[in-house]
C-alpha cells in the first residue's frame, strides 16, 4: 500500500503544468495519517495537522475529509482553516510571541488557544477567568530533534513556559480561575527517539496534579520520515504502544480520563510532495560538474537552510549511467542543493525531482531575484489539478507603490 507517484505521472505534470513545480499526492497523505490513527487506535486521540508544513487550503480541505483536525501558528492560519470548512473548535491556535491582540482575535473565533507565556497567560486570566479554556504550553528542557535550529525544548529556547516556572503558572491561574483544559509540549523535529516522548511526558504527569480539570495533553510533534535511503521514519507503532500505556496508567491516579492529542507537520505532508525542475545547463568547471536547475532556495531553502537532504531523481531520463553531480540553483546567491549527488546521467531540459518536497518546501518560498513562485498541483484518484497557479509578473508589483 506504499503510495507513489510514478515518475510517469511526474513527466505528464510537468508537461501540463510546466516547472517548476511542486506536486502533492493526496493518498500519501491519507496512508501516513492512517498509520498515526492505526497506532493510536486504543486510545482516544486527535490528530492536528500543523499546517505551517503546507497551507494550500486544498490541502487543509482534504485534511479534513481524512478526519485531521488543525494546528495553526498565525491568525492567518487559523482564518485559511476556518475557509477550508474547520469548524473554530476544530482549530487549536499555537502563536509565539504574538501580542495580546491576536490572542483575541482567536478567542473571538472560538478557536482553542494555546498559551506559551507567562504574560499572556496572566493578561488572558484577568480578561477571561474560567469563561475560556486554554491549553498551556510548557517547555520541558529536553534535548530533542534533528539540528539546534529544529530544536524547541532546550534551554536557550523562545518556546513555551519553561517547566521551573511551574509555581508561577499555578500562581496566575489560582489568582485569575483559568480552566487549563490541557498541557502541551513540542521538542523539536525529526525525534527518532521515542524516549523523548516518554520523558516529555513524564514531565507533564508530574505537574498534572496542579492541573485537576485536564481533557488532554498535547504532545506536539516531531515525528521524523525518512529523507536518505537508508534513514528510518519515527516508529509510531511501538510509540502509540508506549504512550497510550503510560497515559493509561496516569489516567488510574488522576482518576480522569484525558486524550492524546498530536500536532504532525512534516509526517503528514513532507513525503506527498516532490518539486519537479528542469535542468537548465551542465556545467563543467575545473572541480565540479554542476546541473544548474530552474529553481533555486526561493522555491526549496531547506537543504542551504538546514542542511536537509533531498533525494533527486532524473525522471527523465531514470536508466541513465550514474555521474556525480553537484546540482544548484539559478540565483545569484550561493543555492547549493547537493553536493558529489549520483544521478543517472542529466541531459540539457532533463526533469530532476527532488523528494519528499510537501513540508516546509512550497510554504517556505520567497520572490528572491524577482523569481516567481512555482505552481502547486495536487494529484488525487489518479487525476492532477492545478490548486496554485505560478506566480506572473504582476504578482512582483501587486503592493509596490508605482
Ligand atoms: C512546527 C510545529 C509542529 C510540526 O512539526 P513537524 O516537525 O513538522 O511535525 C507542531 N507543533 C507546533 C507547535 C509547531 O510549531
Amino acid at each position: 500500500m506504499y503510495q507513489t507517484l510514478s515518475n510517469e505521472q511526474l513527466i505528464a505534470v510537468a508537461n501540463e503544468f510546466g516547472t517548476p513545480v511542486y506536486v502533492y499526492h493526496a493518498e500519501k497523505i491519507n496512508e501516513q495519517f492512517q498509520k498515526l490513527t492505526n497506532a493510536f487506535k486504543d486510545h482516544p486521540t486527535r490528530f492536528f495537522y500543523a499546517c505551517k508544513a503546507l497551507t494550500n487550503v486544498n490541502i487543509l480541505k482534504y485534511m479534513r475529509s481524512i478526519g485531521a483536525y488543525l494546528d495553526c501558528v498565525s491568525i492567518n492560519e487559523v482564518k485559511l482553516g476556518l475557509l477550508a470548512g474547520y469548524k473554530p473548535d476544530q482549530l487549536l491556535f499555537t502563536p509565539n510571541c504574538v501580542d495580546f491582540n491576536e490572542i483575541l482575535k482567536g478567542a473571538e473565533l472560538g478557536v482553542r488557544i494555546n498559551i506559551d507565556n507567562l504574560s499572556i497567560l496572566e493578561q488572558f486570566g484577568h480578561k477571561f477567568g474560567g469563561s475560556y479554556p486554554v491549553c498551556i504550553r510548557i517547555n520541558p528542557h529536553i534535548e530533542a530533534g534533528g539540528n539546534y535550529k529544529i530544536s524547541t525544548g532546550h534551554i536557550d529556547s523562545k518556546f513555551g513556559i519553561s517547566i521551573h516556572q511551574q509555581r508561577h503558572i499555578a500562581r496566575i491561574v489560582k489568582t485569575t480561575g483559568l480552566h487549563v483544559q490541557g498541557l502541551h509540549i513540542h521538542t523539536g523535529s525529526e525525534i527518532k527517539d521515542i524516549d523523548v516522548f516518554l520523558q516529555g511526558l513524564d514531565v507533564i504527569f508530574d505537574i498534572a496534579t496542579h492541573f485537576p480539570g485536564l481533557d488532554f495533553i498535547d504532545l506536539g510533534s516531531g515525528f521524523k520520515v525518512p529523507y536518505k535511503d537508508d534513514d528510518q521514519e519515527t516508529d509510531v507503532i511501538t510509540l502509540g504502544q508506549r504512550v497510550t500505556k503510560a497515559v493509561q496508567e496516569f489516567e488510574k491516579e488522576y482518576q480522569r480520563s484525558v486524550e492524546i492529542w498530536f500536532e504532525p507537520g512534516k509526517y503528514l505532508v513532507s513525503e506527498c510532495g516532490y518539486l519537479i525542475v528542469k535542468a537548465n545547463v551542465i556545467k563543467h568547471t575545473t572541480a565540479s560538474v554542476f546541473v544548474g536547475v530552474n529553481s533555486g532556495f526561493n522555491h526549496l531553502i531547506r537543504p542551504m537552510f538546514y542542511d536537509a537532504y533531498h533525494r533527486i531523481s532524473n525522471i527523465t531520463d531514470p536508466g541513465g549511467a550514474k555521474r556525480i553531480y553537484t546540482v544548484v540553483g539559478n540565483i545569484c546567491e550561493t543555492d547549493t542543493f547537493a553536493w558529489d549527488r549520483v544521478l543517472n546521467e542529466v541531459r540539457e531540459g532533463d526533469f530532476l525531482v527532488f523528494h519528499n518536497a510537501g513540508a516546509y518546501g512550497f510554504e517556505m518560498s520567497s520572490n528572491f531575484n524577482s523569481r516567481l513562485k512555482p505552481a502547486e498541483v495536487m494529484v488525487q484518484d489518479g487525476k492532477a489539478r492545478l490548486i496554485r497557479k505560478a506566480d506572473v509578473f504582476e504578482d512582483l508589483l501587486k503592493n509596490q507603490v508605482l
